[in-house]
């Protein structure tokens, strides 16, 4: 059985009270956005959330799809956070506010061709493989910079910022390094000021490392188990 509208209420509170200490903590005046991350999440549960955060994020576009349908998010936008294959950005372009997961210049591509096809821009980030790892698709640190140059050609698509999922820390602390990067990589980007480019959103940080995130420069945390509980 889905877990009870008062305690997601609860637990969301208690996450933005935590999200406040890193902001406090960082000394920094901004906001941070609260993604919900809704994969295997029924639309009940889903719907009972939506008063007390910022917007979901799916995985699946399937899911994305019946939830849409099924008037889930109460409101609030959708962003697609998964691996989008090629084949299924028909689904997603336009029904997602924000797709966090550009991973290719084919991918971007696809994305132009169908945002133009319906007269609209996307809103996208690009995700980058941060920790280098070969079963994670984004992004080398050390290609985006070429690759923002590339995909900053595609007029339909509006590059918003950067994504990334590092890999599973062992120990709390151990992510640091890799949000410190991407800060990095974002700031230079910033400053490079490309057509179609700005650098508005950081997307970083989980249940697990969310404060460290946010510490290292976040303003989107996607939270899906402090929320919602364990994943079955
Ligand atoms: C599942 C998921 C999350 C949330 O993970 P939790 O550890 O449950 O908070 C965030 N981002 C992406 C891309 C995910 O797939």
């Amino acid at each position: 059985m889905a877990d009870g509208a008062e305690k997601l209420r609860e637990r969301i509170e208690r996450i933005r009270e935590r999200i406040d200490g890193a902001l406090t903590a960082a000394g920094r005046s901004d906001r941070v956005y609260l993604c919900a991350a809704s994969k295997t999440q029924d639309a009940e549960t889903v719907r009972s959330a939506a008063p007390y955060v910022d917007m979901f994020g799916e995985n699946r576009v399937q899911e994305l799809t019946a939830k849409l349908a099924q008037n889930a998010y109460g409101g609030k936008p959708a962003h697609f956070v998964g691996h989008l294959q090629t084949n299924k950005v028909r689904q997603v372009v336009g029904s997602a506010e924000l797709i966090h997961s550009v991973d290719s210049l084919r991918l971007a591509e696809s994305i132009d061709r169908e945002a133009q096809k319906r007269g609209l821009r996307q809103d996208v980030l690009i995700e980058i493989n941060v920790g280098a790892e070969a079963s994670k698709s984004g992004i080398a640190p050390e290609e985006i910079l070429s690759f923002v140059e590339s995909a900053a050609s595609f007029s339909a698509l509006n590059i918003r910022g950067l994504m990334a999922i590092p890999p599973k820390s062992e120990f709390p602390g151990q992510n640091r390094r890799y949000f410190e990067t991407l800060f990095k990589l974002f700031i230079d980007i910033k400053a490079k000021k490309y057509d179609n480019v700005n650098m508005d959103y950081l997307s970083m940080g989980m249940s697990e490392d969310y404060y460290d995130a946010i510490l290292s420069g976040a303003n989107i945390v996607r939270i899906g188990s402090a929320i919602f509980g364990p994943r079955k």
